[in-house]
């Protein structure tokens, strides 16, 4: 039987692949056979070192994706390392934690400059590279934020609903020209971003009662769903937000 799941042969960018859930991811899809491009602004010995010992290439591409002048450059950079890029999964995102009165202009433009300016960019810009190809698969991660207001988190909030439109949004436009525009909603996962919550022994307590599953997710939860959408299995899936949550969303 062929297998459907297969990325021999693709170039997968995969941005903030440092750790947490981009690292899982691009562990992920390395399985599933393809090269990865890690995006990021710090060093990503680790995951380089994970990708290559699985006997896949990892092609390293230093960024701030809250600078808006480095975005062009990393899709041009990409290209020119690997001369074709057929999967971006956006994924790098930051949080920022205040009592919405007293969130600062400050902290919401970061947060829009990362989690939403930079995944429009990459995605029209990718996207277009994409186009020419005739295909494509654009994986946005979204949250349970993308769905629920949260508590303290107004611009992560904002953003992450944001996400949700681009993905229905580029999916509209792109489905007929061979690209698949999808996002991934995880639930609640234990990695640097989430440490402040899980270091808070009460809410800790509470967010796991609520979780079906009765645990926090990990970053190796996010490979399989991340290889499906990456995948010819997932080719008359365009413009879906795939929760991955334990449960959490139906609960
Ligand atoms: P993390 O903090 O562990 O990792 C974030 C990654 O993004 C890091 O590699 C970091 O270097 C990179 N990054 C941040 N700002 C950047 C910038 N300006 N330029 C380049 N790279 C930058 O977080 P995580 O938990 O792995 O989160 C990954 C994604 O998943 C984020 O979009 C986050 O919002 C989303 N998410 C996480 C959870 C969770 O529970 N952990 C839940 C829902 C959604």
């Amino acid at each position: 039987m062929d297998n459907q799941f297969s990325l021999q042969g693709k170039v997968a960018v995969v941005t903030g692949a440092t750790r947490g859930l981009g690292q899982g991811m691009a562990v992920g899809l390395a399985k599933a056979g393809a090269d990865i491009i890690g995006v990021g602004f710090s060093e990503q010995t680790e995951t380089k070192t994970i990708i290559e010992d699985l006997g896949r290439k990892f092609y390293e591409i230093n960024a701030d994706l809250s600078k808006q002048d480095e975005l062009a450059s990393v899709v041009q950079e990409a290209i020119n390392k690997t001369g074709r890029v057929d999967i971006l999964i956006n994924n790098a995102g930051i949080i920022r934690r205040e009592q919405a009165e007293n969130f600062s202009d400050q902290d919401w433009d970061d947060v829009v400059d990362v989690n939403l300016s930079a995944v429009f960019r990459l995605t029209r810009d990718f996207g277009k590279h994409m186009i020419e190809n005739g295909s494509g698969k654009i994986i946005n991660i979204a949250s349970m934020l993308s769905f629920q207001g949260g508590m303290k988190v107004p611009a992560y909030s904002a953003t992450k609903h944001g996400v949700a439109g681009l993905t229905k949004s580029f999916a509209n436009e792109w489905a007929s020209k061979g690209i698949n525009v999808n996002a991934i909603a995880p639930g609640y996962m234990a990695t640097d971003n989430t440490a402040p919550l899980r270091a808070d022994k009460d809410r800790n307590a509470y967010i796991t009662s609520r979780i079906p599953q009765s645990e926090w997710g990990t970053p190796e939860d996010l490979a399989g769903p991340a290889v499906f959408l990456a995948s010819e299995s997932a080719r008359y899936v365009n413009g879906h937000i795939l929760c991955v949550d334990g449960g959490w969303m139906g609960s």
